[in-house]
């Protein structure tokens, strides 16, 4: 039998699952929120979890040094500042050691119980496994109606299509999350980014619950940056639509200019049209400015990227002894 090919060195022995919990002032509710994970994944794999605590200034660190001093599965990462959840999950997702990768919120609004099932159709090989929103509570009409508006408006730009109803509460497959890595960009729209890589995906229903402690961070004010972060991000069509627009316009204006030469070679010219001209002007005015705030967003996105800053700086990291050194 001839020789066997060595398996490439590793430095540590690996988990089969890292969930990584991106934690913003979550003190409160994050040992509930590890039992449950812990009675949910129990012995049916061999799991670390990772706290990303993003610049956390309520004690959230000290609970999570607790539970990594209590359970051998807890790890922690602590970044330099609040970074944000969307940095704070790529964070997460550059030091998970396991062949598959669980993004779960910390406020138990995702149930850790559907892991096991997520878990279970990347065993059927699928390396994207969404949680799917059957339902979400604790939410108010206007944030549901603002939110379905949003997917529908990326669908229709062309932008990317997301599957709607799935947050960032998913697995992903080693072959994924290597994939998402390679995507560094500054301004991150982590939906935007799982959508884009492809690769076989499927979904797996859940309800959602209300938060178990504290508040949502996410503002209507931050709500529509995101949404604005996912369209330029993905998407050209802002300022494509200033080209048709502008032309348009143009079409109008020389409709409007054979009007007004014809009226006045017929009927002379009575010197009037002030009011018409207002209304072009300031029309035209108001265009101009929205379309250059238009090409703004997109030239304060070039600078940002220009710059290469890295994404988010560590504080710490300290693994999980569940990646005891060989
Ligand atoms: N989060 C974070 N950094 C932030 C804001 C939020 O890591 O700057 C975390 C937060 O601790 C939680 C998750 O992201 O675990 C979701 O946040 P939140 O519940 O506020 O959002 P929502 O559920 O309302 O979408
Ligand atoms: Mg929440």
């Amino acid at each position: 039998m001839p020789d066997m090919i060595p398996l490439p060195e590793r430095p540590f022995r690996q988990p089969t699952l890292s969930v990584v919990v991106p934690a913003f002032n979550e003190a409160a509710g994050l040992d509930r929120f590890h039992q449950r994970l812990a009675a949910a994944l129990a012995d049916s794999v061999s799991w670390e979890v990772i706290y990303v605590d993003d610049g956390s200034t309520d004690g959230t660190l000290a609970v999570m040094e607790a539970l990594r001093s209590t359970d051998c599965h807890a790890g922690v990462l602590s970044l330099s500042r609040n970074f944000g959840k969307e940095t704070a999950i790529t964070a997460g997702l550059d030091h998970a050691a396991g062949d598959a990768v669980v993004v779960i919120d910390a406020d138990l609004q995702d149930p850790p119980e559907l892991i096991p099932e997520l878990i279970a159709q990347w065993r059927r090989g699928y390396d994207m496994v969404n949680a799917r929103r059957r339902s979400r509570a604790g939410e108010t009409w206007l944030k549901r109606r603002t939110a379905h508006a949003f997917y529908r408006l990326m669908q229709r730009t062309g932008a990317l299509k997301l599957p709607e109803d799935t947050g960032d509460f998913r697995l992903l497959s080693r072959r994924a999350v290597d994939a998402v890595r390679q995507l560094r960009e500054q301004h991150r729209f982590m939906k935007g980014v799982f959508a884009w890589i492809g690769y076989p995906t499927t979904f797996v229903p859940y309800d959602r619950a209300c938060r178990s402690s504290g508040v949502s961070k996410w503002t209507y004010w931050r709500l529509w940056n995101l949404a604005l972060e996912g369209i330029t991000s993905f998407t050209v069509m802002p300022l494509k639509c200033a080209t048709y627009v502008g032309l348009a316009v143009a079409v109008l204006a020389v409709i409007y200019a054979v009007q007004v030469i014809v009226k006045t070679l017929i009927i002379g010219n009575p010197v009037a049209g002030y009011p018409s001209l207002m209304t072009v002007v300031l029309f035209l005015g108001g265009v101009q400015l929205m379309f250059l705030g238009v090409i703004g967003e997109y030239l304060g996105r070039v600078f940002d990227e220009t710059k290469q800053r890295p994404l988010y700086l560590v504080q710490r990291f300290e693994p999980s002894a569940v990646r005891v050194a060989r």
